[in-house]
């Protein structure tokens, strides 16, 4: 019996199968009759399509858990180098893509895709979690859960949709997908789905979400709170092998709103003299691994008007490497940004002169 599948791995298919064949269910590290985690069936995996079962014999595969704590988004590669990417804008899409805010803009209900990528797997299974949270410091703290109107729309009550996933903003077309969290509990609500092997001819895995209520939805929505998606990867018992985030914004006008982003973004690194400015968090690579050993210098000639705007663009330059040498002091490469934050800082002194 072939064993292939554009889901599993094919060492727990095996296992799967193996275990299945031998027909010793109790003993598997496996639960039974978890009605809240999607009905998964993997025992259905066969062939690399999905056949019905009847069979009583249900065996899923243990999901890692709720989240408990409120998630970092640090963005980290981790052993298995974790890559999450977003496409370029394609034109007539209902979304587009901003490379300096790292931040996707959609219209509601719009099929996104995901590419999720590693270099290599360990023997167990993986999984990825998408989990939306605000991105505001001061709202992280709260889960990010649909509006009513949504949430209680005739459409959604009307289809088959099972009552739980509906607070969900976040919907995963992977139809193994296991939405976890009880709002009921004020759990925070997360997707997790296993994590496919790449088809032939590819190295990632690609995955379609679907947002279902907008920032300006109203309280308990998101209340026109910014909100960004965290991609883990973890095993089942939920360690975390990898994280990347994204920010979102669903909205009736993503072009739009990119552009004037995109705009006030601009403005923000030119803020007055003297004014403090709340430090930024680096402008995250939009998920891709950074440029190693981009450590060549650069010195530029920009014709600018007015000694305050010369000022200000100094001091964005200063306030860039210093960033760069509080980042890369643990790994020797500091060098070049100190010496680099030496000359701007005598073009600082010769400015204000
Ligand atoms: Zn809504």
């Amino acid at each position: 019996m072939s064993s292939q599948s554009d889901f599993l791995p094919p060492d727990v298919q095996n296992f799967l199968l193996a275990e299945m064949e031998g027909d010793n269910m109790d003993n598997l590290n496996f639960f039974k009759d978890e009605p809240t985690l999607n009905d998964l069936n993997y025992s259905n995996i066969l062939n690399g399509s999905i056949v019905a079962n009847d069979d009583s014999k249900m065996v899923h595969l243990i999901f890692p858990g709720v989240q408990t704590s409120v998630p970092s988004n640090d963005e980290y590669d981790g052993p298995y180098e974790f890559e999450v990417d977003v496409h370029p804008t394609v034109a007539k899409n209902s979304w587009v893509y901003s490379t300096t805010l790292n931040k996707v803009y959609m219209t509601m209900g719009s099929p996104f895709p995901v590419d999720f990528r590693v270099s290599h797997r360990p023997p167990n299974p993986l999984f990825i979690r998408s989990t939306p949270v605000y991105s505001a410091p001061q709202f992280a703290q709260e889960c990010v859960y649909r509006c009513l109107n949504h949430e209680f729309s005739h459409k959604e009550s009307d289809g088959d949709l099972k009552e739980h996933i509906r607070p969900h903003i976040i919907r995963c077309a992977n139809q193994y997908a296991a939405y976890l969290g009880d709002k009921s509990k004020n759990e925070r609500l997360s997707v997790v789905i296993p994590f496919g092997i790449p088809q032939t001819g590819t190295e990632s895995v690609r995955e379609i979400f679907e947002f279902v209520c907008k920032n300006s939805c109203p309280s308990p929505g998101m209340n026109r709170r910014a909100v960004e998606i965290i991609f883990t990867l973890e095993d089942n018992q939920g360690t975390i092998y990898g994280r990347k985030t994204l920010n979102v914004r669903i909205c009736s006008c993503p072009k739009r709103d990119k552009e004037k982003d995109e705009k006030d973004n601009t403005a923000n690194t030119n803020l007055p003299h003297g004014k403090k400015r709340k430090m930024e968090k680096p402008s995250k690579k939009p998920m891709q691994t950074q440029a190693e050993n981009d450590t060549k210098e650069f010195t530029l000639t920009i014709p600018l008007v007015g000694r305050h705007n010369e000022q200000n663009v100094l001091k964005y330059c200063h306030d860039l490497m210093a960033g760069e040498i509080l980042r890369n002091i643990g790994n020797g490469t500091e060098g070049p940004y100190k010496i680099a934050l030496n000359k701007i800082n005598t073009l600082i002194r010769e400015s204000s002169e």
